[in-house]
């Protein structure tokens, strides 16, 4: 497999320094971008959301929203990447470590390809949640290399046999440890509002444009535990899990443990989204 790492293509044997910041401190932020049918699905957006993290933390990226555009396609057409994903991770570079930022280094890029297919089964059945404690710093909005609350809380989730960890601060769902969570009570959609509490996630900007065009009301509200357990539908969204039903939290069922209307509709939508949408 072919790996791009500071404006080359390498093999993926290539070494990374001890000395890089990310290794160190996590000092670096990353995406996740969508490949279907060997096509980017949503790419500016995932890269403008990379040059925006690191914007957040002081790093420049040495690559524009286009420049990294071109890069995955390389990739994608080197490694035959038919269904995947592409990683792409930020650092502020190589360093003596020192918490302070230094100010002679060069950031660090990397980009590899995954093969991945669609979670057809779950997303046709819907998945477990456990509710648990959000335990993370307080500028989720930033997509950090710093995912030491998310891993614990995801680990959590896997560990009581569910997929996902709904993750709960101060009595309001913010978000799930690597999704958003939307809730559907009497017709309309709601999730928490894009502030610090949680990222932004390209899906579920994806989610508002559908609703807006279908006509379904899409509400940025904060809501708590026993709303999210009074909802008609529980559904996640992310990259890789696409609209995800939740159908049972913490042992209890969400609608009878089936797959909600709304759910079926925003996931048929999305489903078009992804034949039409290019980079
Ligand atoms: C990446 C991520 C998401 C989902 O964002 P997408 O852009 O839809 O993949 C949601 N929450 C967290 C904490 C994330 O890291």
């Amino acid at each position: 497999m072919v790996i791009f790492i500071n404006g080359s293509y390498v093999s993926d044997d290539t070494k990374i320094s001890y000395n890089d910041r990310g290794i160190q401190f996590g000092d670096g932020v990353y995406e996740v971008v969508r490949v279907y049918h060997s096509t980017l699905f949503t790419a500016t957006e995932h890269f403008e959301r990379l040059v925006r993290s690191a914007n957040e933390i002081e790093i420049t990226s040495p690559y524009s929203v286009e420049e990294y555009i071109e890069i995955c396609n390389q990739l994608i057409k080197e490694n035959e990447i038919d269904n995947g994903t592409i990683y792409v991770q930020l650092t502020r570079g190589d360093a003596v470590r020192n918490h302070t930022y230094p100010t002679d280094t060069q950031p660090n890029i990397l980009l590899y390809t995954n093969t991945a297919e669609r979670p057809m089964q779950d997303l046709q059945q819907g998945v477990k949640a456990i509710t648990t404690e959000d335990i993370r710093w307080l500028r989720c909005d930033i997509k950090s290399l710093n995912l030491l609350g998310n891993i614990m809380n995801k680990q959590k989730a896997v560990t009581n046999g569910a997929k996902e960890a709904i993750q709960i601060r101060n009595g309001i769902v913010t978000e799930g440890a690597s999704s958003n969570i939307f809730i559907v009570k009497d017709d309309k959609i709601i999730t928490h509002p894009a502030n610090n509490f949680i990222l932004n996630g390209i899906t579920r900007r994806v989610i508002k444009q559908i609703a807006d065009a279908e006509g379904i009301a899409f509400e940025e509200f904060t809501f708590d535990e026993k709303v999210l357990k009074d909802a008609d539908e529980v559904f996640l969204t992310s990259t890789t899990q696409e609209v995800m039903p939740i159908t049972e939290i913490d042992g209890e069922n969400v609608n009878q443990g089936q797959v909600g209307p709304i759910t079926k509709r925003l996931q048929s939508k999305f489903d078009e989204h992804i034949i039409t949408n290019h980079a």
